[in-house]
């Protein structure tokens, strides 16, 4: 039988290997960390151990709640698939109230040796400098995959498809911006097009709000990320504001071209210009997620709540997620990678967890687990049907492999805005939910269907 090269022994590709040995499938293993290299072994800037699916910063898988969290939906369905990391998670937990936070090593440990018992699943410590040329293979390298693979990923994707993102944007929920304040417009009406999400500044609020960014608390580089080189054009909004009273307003605040309805006057029916704007561009098909344009910053997750909800219209704003920085290599997948996450130029070779572009423990476990029922169903000559998009699986591999907008593709975790909006009917209360209840069914149906939870 033919073997499946996953490279990378992280928590994308163990979950993988375990999907695929679990199944009776020949698997190799290769994790760079505890490698018997010249100069002793291998290690990425974050990872501290040679332990499979070390968890490199906090112990938590975040929210346990099924019922109304998308990661918690996550965890369920992962259960429901045999997950190991899910596994691992319940051997390893540790009180943390309503989270599943575990103890780092048990898990690790825990990870490892079931891998080991699977006596057709060889775990071999060496690190893979270019991709292969052929066989199965599943890549799943991380963020931090090592610098002559990260080369030869680039060559096949093309450099720019290879994303080394120091800043990120915050994203908002379309549902909490108030457009009793806000309006839809494109800068001097171009085109007819109304594509942006306008919220208007007047100098009071303007000059308040860069004082805050100023004075905002802000994260430390780590010394590894010093090294990382800058985006041009990617400049963090503090740092911006920093040069000069208006260069927030000559650059992502410029207020030009956007008369505002709700400042209409007799003599200005259409509208006048605020003082300053902030611009929210939509970020995936559904038109669920805003991005803030211009607005990748440094400011501590806190700080970053507590001043961009002083923006006129973003009071209320509910975050799919913050700003932030730290390296992170990625591919651009929607345009890179087909349904099966596998890349278009060479279909042999499947991508899966953070390097897809999936951002956090849980959602990469995920797509490493699609990814090794997606191989195990073309090995076995089987048709391979995605779950459905209402669930939390689902939803994640449609946002990577075709339902973001590739222009502005950044790291995402699993949230309500990415799945389809449930009945205009159901209640603001019962939404949540009626996006688990809908998912649940959804899942059950789909493993009952597909058969794929069954070792052969
Ligand atoms: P990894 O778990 O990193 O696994 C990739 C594996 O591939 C590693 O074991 C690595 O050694 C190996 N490898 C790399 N290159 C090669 C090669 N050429 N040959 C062989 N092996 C190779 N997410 C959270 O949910 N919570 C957090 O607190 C959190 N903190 C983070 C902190 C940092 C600094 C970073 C970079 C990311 C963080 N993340 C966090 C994001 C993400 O969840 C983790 O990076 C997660 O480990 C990604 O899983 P993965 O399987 O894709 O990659």
């Amino acid at each position: 039988a033919q073997q499946i090269h996953i490279i990378g022994g992280g928590l994308a590709g163990s979950e993988a290997a375990w999907q695929l040995g679990r199944r009776g499938f020949s698997v190799r293993l290769s994790e760079m960390r505890g490698a018997n290299l010249p100069g002793g072994g291998d290690r990425t800037d974050a990872h501290h151990t040679d332990g499979l699916a070390e968890l490199v910063c906090s112990n938590s898988f975040r929210s346990d709640d099924d019922t109304s969290n998308a990661v918690g939906l996550l965890h369920h369905e992962m259960r429901q698939c045999d997950s190991l990391i899910m596994r691992a998670a319940a051997e390893a937990q540790v009180p943390a109230g309503s989270a599943l936070a575990v103890d780092r090593d048990i898990f690790s440990a825990h990870v490892e040796k079931a891998l080991a018992e699977l006596s057709n699943v060889t775990i071999v410590r060496e690190r893979v400098d270019t991709l292969p040329s052929d066989g199965p293979t599943i890549v799943a390298t991380g963020p931090l995959t090592a610098a002559t693979l990260a080369q030869s990923i680039g060559a096949a994707t093309g450099a720019d498809s290879l994303a080394f993102f120091d800043a990120i944007a915050p994203i908002v929920h379309r549902e909490t911006v108030d457009m009793d304040i806000c309006w839809m417009a494109s800068r001097w009406d171009k085109g007819d097009t109304k594509d942006y999400i306008n919220c208007p500044m007047n100098r009071e609020q303007y000059l308040a709000f860069r004082q805050g960014l100023l004075d905002g608390e802000k994260t430390e580089f780590k010394e590894w990320e010093a090294s990382t080189p800058y985006f041009e054009g990617c400049m963090p909004i503090e740092v911006m504001a920093a040069r000069g009273e208006d260069t927030l307003r000559f650059g992502p605040m410029k207020p030009v071209g956007l008369d505002n309805p709700h400042a209409a006057t007799p003599e200005f029916p259409k509208g006048r210009w605020p003082y300053a704007v902030v611009q929210l561009r939509q970020d995936n098909r559904l038109g669920t997620l805003w991005n803030m344009v211009g607005f990748q910053t440094k400011l501590k997750h806190g700080a970053q709540k507590e001043l961009f909800r002083t923006i006129p219209g973003l009071e209320n704003a509910e975050f799919a997620r913050l700003g932030g920085l730290h390296r992170n290599t990625f591919l651009n997948s929607p345009i890179l990678l087909d349904r099966q996450l596998r890349l278009k130029s060479a279909s042999h070779i499947r991508f899966a967890g953070q390097i897809t572009g999936c951002e956090g423990y849980v959602e990469s476990a995920a797509v490493g687990l699609m990814a090794g029922m997606m191989a195990a169903s073309e090995l076995s000559g089987r048709d391979w049907q995605s779950p459905p998009r209402t669930t939390a699986m689902g939803a994640l591999l449609s946002h990577i492999t075709g339902d973001a907008v590739a222009e502005t593709y950044q790291p995402m975790n699993v949230n309500f805005g990415l799945f389809p909006m449930p009945d205009e009917a159901v209640k603001k209360k019962e939404r949540k939910r009626a996006y688990t209840d809908r998912a649940k069914r959804d899942l059950a149906e789909w493993l009952g269907r597909e058969r794929i939870a069954e070792p052969a």
